[in-house]
């Protein structure tokens, strides 16, 4: 089987995902860029339940010099949310993995006339600021364009009013760690504000932590 190594990586990814509770039913997708060839990513197919799913299911894509993506290998079409993955591919070379979810508390934090997502604990650090993308149609350009923007050079996440969040990182380890820790910033804040005890890390510290987890990555 061709590109074995990415499909199965994100067979895995998707798999641990929907474990996770991050997706459920066929919602979200997931994708990562071929070591060989940086323009050929694997991506989850459209619509097909991930229960039973095989490595030669997960479609492979060419990223075009023209700007369009050619399928060139799996048994079912790529995610109709493909044009999202390949902006980011395309745009950021350091990222090599993508991950999208419906997750609940990332979604319900993307509300609000100035939603704001802040680390409540440490690790979250890494992954703030979270950016913030208005509504806009579900598999569109204008959707692609609008993520790319909001993660500009260096972000990790994006929320997606009234649909999801968007991560990215390295390899797959650092984008679903992206996506695990951003629905657990999201999930604690939640809590934390319908007790009434919501208190985020202070801005300083928060600087502090980042500083620590960037000199950490350089070495
Ligand atoms: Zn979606």
């Amino acid at each position: 089987m061709k590109y074995e190594k990415i499909r199965t990586t994100v067979l895995q990814a998707i798999q641990e995902a929907v474990e996770k509770g991050l997706i459920n039913g066929t919602s979200g997708n997931i994708a990562m860029r071929d070591e060989e060839d940086p323009r050929v990513i694997a991506i989850t197919p459209s619509g097909i339940s991930y229960a039973g799913m095989t490595p030669e299911d997960i479609a492979v894509v060419k990223m075009q010099e023209d700007g369009t993506n050619l399928w060139i290998e799996g048994n079912y079409k790529y995610s109709s949310e493909l044009p999202m993955h390949a902006a980011v591919m395309r745009q950021r070379t350091d990222v090599n993995a993508t991950v999208h979810t419906h997750s609940m508390y990332a979604t319900i934090c993307a509300m609000g006339e100035t939603p704001e997502l802040l680390p409540i604990t440490p690790p979250q650090c890494e992954f703030t600021p979270v950016g913030i993308v208005d509504f806009t149609m579900p598999g569109s350009d204008q959707v692609a364009e609008k993520v790319v923007k909001a993660l500009n050079k260096k972000g990790r996440v994006c929320l997606i009013k009234n649909h999801g969040m968007f991560s990215c990182g390295k390899n797959m380890k650092a984008a679903m760690h992206a996506t695990i820790y951003t629905e657990e910033m999201a999930q604690t804040t939640v809590i934390a504000r319908m007790l009434g005890t919501y208190e985020p890390m202070p801005e300083e510290a928060i600087k502090a932590m980042k500083a620590l987890i960037e000199a950490d990555q350089a070495v």
